[in-house]
């Protein structure tokens, strides 16, 4: 006897397909995965539907506008409603050791969570880079992240000598652990941005890239790619927006170097041309469309390795959309969108379903190490589960996502097919038909050593 059983779906199963049958758990462990199984308390019906493992988001920003707590609860319920349900999140402390703040981050993480998680804390000094053998050890962390350019009033730039000190020491953590990287050449893009303001005051979205070229992106990537492997670490590029950061993605994995490329849904459903202008306005941009092109057809021949959202939620009154050009502040409530618009987007590029899935959950989670507790579906794996209506079409309305934003960049669109009827956390049903309707139960994930490379088919190829 089961506690709950999904029949008459269809599994998608990265790296396996699509499969009809159905799903035993129990105790919050998919327990059997068949045909005719026996019974259980609860029965789910999903035929005609989709049943997916929950995505596994490996790029979120939370408590960016409100308190850590608050964004805890009210981000996280809009990603569970939305299908994902394990987030990776960029912790920000500028100057402060992070002993002093991961106690309270893991709380809200096991006390307010709709999903689990994992962190990623944002290196800035040279006691943080000292301190990570201690993060490892004490929080289960395995993943560090590095701003090579910063953001006016929110981050900083991380100069080269950090950059390749950071990568020795999370290097020495050992093959598992990852670098994550914003690339962009700091100095290029402040004198590009400070170059748009003379030239023009004001302007539209379109003009927004101007401000960060995609000659800052290539570069930068370039000079990540060179420190990595003089520290042996492995890279992960974090939100590739450009055709120029892919050109040389492509040209460093001829040569054989091995490395984890990201993108994020916002980059792959909307363009510079949008009707929403400043509400999608991001750092990296938004770009025109022969970049938006070009990000799909990384994605599709596996270039892009994973999706995630770079969820840095916002209300209207910070957004400031109408402060136009310069004033209008970058940040993205995304999480509610993120499966939804990578189907409906996905589909109409004719990207097979199956790897679209695997970009949202097995490859994140096998890149940082939760792979095959999550990001799949398999006997012993996490029961996290979406069913899906194919058929469904809905036209995206902040109000309805259950975040704390009230805006969405993807508002007004109409998408079809990636909609959430259930989303299963730990065996349990917490969201059905866009209502919360059990209680949160996420927790944070520590994650321990391992003594190999994890085996990416994206590090192997050369
Ligand atoms: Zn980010």
């Amino acid at each position: 006897m089961y506690d709950l059983k999904i029949v008459n779906g269809t599994l998608v199963i990265p790296g396996t397909g699509l499969l009809r049958a159905d799903v035993g758990m129990t105790a919050g462990i998919v327990r059997a995965i068949g045909e005719d199984l026996p019974g259980a308390h609860e029965t789910i019906d999903a035929a005609g539907k989709l049943v997916l493992p929950g995505l596994f988001d490996p790029h979120t920003h939370i408590g960016n506008e409100r308190s850590y707590d608050e964004e805890a609860e009210t981000e996280t319920r809009a990603a569970l409603l939305g299908g994902v349900t394990t987030i990776g999140i960029f912790l920000r402390s500028l100057d402060e050791s992070y002993m002093l703040h991961l106690p309270a981050f893991r709380r809200a993480m096991d006390e307010r969570s709709y999903v689990d998680s994992v962190f990623h804390p944002q290196i800035f000094t040279a006691e943080q880079i000292s301190e990570i053998p201690i993060y490892a050890k004490e929080f289960g962390i395995r993943s560090f992240k590095f701003y090579m350019s910063g953001m006016p009033g929110i981050v900083r730039s991380v100069s080269d000598d950090m950059l390749l000190d950071g990568f020795r020491a999370v290097a020495a953590l050992g093959p598992d652990a990852v670098v994550a990287v914003h690339c962009e050449t700091g100095a290029l893009v402040d004198q590009a941005r400070n170059r748009l303001k003379e030239r023009k005051p004001e302007g539209t979205l379109a003009d927004w890239a101007e401000a960060h070229p995609p000659e800052a992106e290539a570069l930068a990537i370039t000079t990540a790619l060179y420190l990595a492997k003089m520290a042996g670490a492995h890279l992960y590029v974090v939100h590739l927006s450009s055709a120029e950061g892919l050109e040389v993605v492509r040209a460093a994995r001829r040569d054989g170097a091995r490395f984890t490329v990201e993108t994020t849904t916002p980059y792959l459903g909307l363009n510079s041309h949008d009707e929403n202008q400043f509400l999608i306005k991001m750092v990296p941009p938004v770009r025109a469309p022969h970049h938006h092109d070009a990000l799909w057809e990384g994605l599709a021949e596996g270039n892009i390795n994973t999706v995630g959202t770079d969820n840095t939620s916002r209300c209207l009154a910070t957004k400031m959309p109408d402060a136009g050009l310069h004033g209008a502040r970058p940040g993205l409530p995304v999480l509610g969108t993120h499966l939804p618009a990578l189907l409906h987007y996905g589909r109409v590029r004719g990207v097979p379903l199956e790897v679209l899935i695997d970009r949202a959950t097995r490859a994140p989670a096998m890149t940082y190490g939760i792979y095959p507790q999550k990001g799949t579906i398999a006997v012993g794996s996490d029961a996290d589960l979406v069913i899906v209506d194919p058929n469904l079409e809905k036209v995206v309305r902040a109000e309805e996502l259950g975040g704390m934003s009230d805006f969405s960049p993807f508002q007004g669109k109409s998408l079809r097919g990636g909609w959430p009827v259930v989303t299963i956390k730990a065996g349990q049903v917490i969201a059905r038909d866009g209502r919360i309707v059990g209680k949160a139960n996420g927790r944070y994930l520590m994650r321990t050593a391992k003594d190999a490379m994890p085996s990416l088919p994206w590090l192997h190829t050369a």
